[in-house]
């Protein structure tokens, strides 16, 4: 009897990849550190995962993570719809515009209840949790098997989601590609008071304030509870001080958009504020003497910069990618994995070299700003800000469009010709108005912190 493939790690795309597989008839081992989550959605903001310490961060569902779910998974997504997960739209109210410009409002361990909800209903998936994987066990090029917390297992495929972090592959993968993202960032989430109506939200399920020297965001999520992110420059030393709560409560009240959601009469903080520091723009690639077997995918393969929320879209895709070229293959599937990972990459790229882009010029104008420096010298040959674009649209609904197009993934680089083009035709261009007129400035934003 075959052995059944090891998914390691039961993150997005680990959760993703089990499922698919299940549904083309494989046996899959699904292994992963944490403990499972909770049957009941509201026990799972206590659900703790030390495996992903980017669950205590939010994450955003762009329209392209939405759409390759609803093709691919599309049981998982009506679940999701079906326990109250809302579907805000981000067509700048053209309805007609794309019918996948659409975010879901939802926090990333709810899509993880969600998968494993699905998963439970497969009996070809045997969930191991709480089990660590040491390293892959490999004999004359080939993997064979795993060593794990239990003991050594034998398996001929093992599918690698262990994350940005993987230690698994710390011997088959190199780097094809590094940047840093000039960002830490800080979250707390809050929960709205019984009685509070939802407030509007400008960016779909997120309201951006884009400053210059910070940047912030609201994310709504499932069942009431939203999160505020606050980013800054990793070598700024005076806004680490948000980490203190009452500082950063002092800079959310700053923020205008916000006021709506935040404050005692609004809203209960339910968390710490949370930092996240040492964040990379990273893109991988197998080693040549990776052994046959080995398939690394989702953040093992690429991580790019959270701030443009493109990672789950990427896991999911590659793990649809995987699975089909596996299931459509015949003969010896291990030695296939030099060509699914270079088809990995090849999926990502775009995505890593243009957020590589947006973060040098984000970082750049920052510095600049936080130093009193004039930034608006830095202009000229910087790729344009959606997010201003988005801001323009009443003079340019087609700049707007492709703007959300672009945040949605549905469209990749904005560094083209006709996007410059509307931009400069622009009575007042927004590239000249790149700190966002409502985006208080950076002494601002320290003033408050201080305060
Ligand atoms: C601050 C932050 C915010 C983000 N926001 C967004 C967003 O808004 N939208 C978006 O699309 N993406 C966002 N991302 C990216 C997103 O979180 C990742 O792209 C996504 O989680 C990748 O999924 P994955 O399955 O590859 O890895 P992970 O989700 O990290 O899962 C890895 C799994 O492997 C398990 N594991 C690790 N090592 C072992 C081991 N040795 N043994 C057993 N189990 C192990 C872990 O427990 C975990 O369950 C954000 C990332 C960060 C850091």
């Amino acid at each position: 009897m075959a052995t059944p493939i090891a998914v390691a790690g039961a993150g997005i795309a680990g959760l993703c990849t089990a499922l698919l597989l299940a549904r083309q008839g494989y046996d899959v081992e699904l292994i992963d550190r944490d403990t499972p989550a909770p049957d009941d959605l509201a026990e799972i903001q206590e659900w703790s995962r030390p495996g992903t310490p980017q669950a205590q961060h939010p994450h955003v569902y762009l329209g392209l993570f939405r759409k390759l779910l609803r093709e691919n998974l599309p049981d998982v997504h009506g679940d999701l719809l079906a326990n109250g997960i809302e579907e805000l739209p981000f067509n700048g109210g053209l309805p007609e515009a794309e019918q996948d410009l659409v975010m879901m409002a939802a926090r990333r361990t709810t899509l993880e209840w969600a998968l494993h909800r699905a998963l439970r209903k497969e009996h070809q998936v045997r969930y191991r949790p709480g089990v660590t994987i040491r390293d892959v066990e490999v004999a004359d090029g080939r993997v064979r098997g795993l060593r794990t917390s239990e003991g050594v297992e034998e398996y001929s495929l093992v599918i690698d989601a262990t994350g940005a972090r993987s230690k698994l592959a710390a011997h088959f993968r190199r780097i094809e590609a590094e940047a840093e993202c000039g960002k830490v960032y800080n979250t707390r989430f809050y929960r709205l008071r019984e009685g509070v109506v939802q407030p509007p939200l400008r960016h779909g399920s997120v309201t951006v304030v884009d400053g210059l020297g910070y940047g912030a965001a609201l994310f709504c999520h499932d069942l009431g509870i939203f999160s505020i992110d606050i980013g800054r420059l990793p070598e700024d030393e005076t806004l680490k001080g948000l980490r203190d709560p009452d500082a950063f409560e002092r800079v959310v009240a700053l923020l205008e958009p916000f006021r709506p959601w935040v404050g005692p009469e609004h809203c209960t903080p339910i968390s710490e504020v949370v930092p996240m520091a040492g964040l990379r723009n990273v893109l991988y690639t197998l080693s040549d003497d990776a052994p046959a077997g080995y398939f690394p995918v989702g953040d093992t393969v690429c991580v790019t910069d959270p701030t443009f929320g493109r990672g789950m879209a990427l896991g999911l895709a590659q793990a649809v990618q995987l699975v089909h070229t596996l299931t459509e293959a015949t003969g010896d599937r291990a030695s296939l994995n030099l060509h699914t990972t270079a088809a990995a990459v090849d999926l990502c790229r775009p995505w890593y070299d243009d957020v590589v882009v947006q973060d040098r010029a984000r970082t750049s104008l920052w510095r600049a700003a936080v130093a009193g420096e004039r930034w608006q010298d830095l202009l000229p040959g910087m790729p344009p800000n959606p997010f201003l674009m988005i801001d323009a649209e009443a003079l340019d609904p087609e700049l707007g469009l492709i703007g959300r197009r672009y945040v949605s993934m549905l469209s990749g680089t904005l560094d083209d010709e006709d996007v410059h083009r509307r931009i400069a035709a622009l009575p007042a261009s927004p590239a000249a108005d790149q700190a966002a007129a409502h985006a208080p400035t950076y002494p601002d934003v320290v003033a408050a912190l201080r305060s």
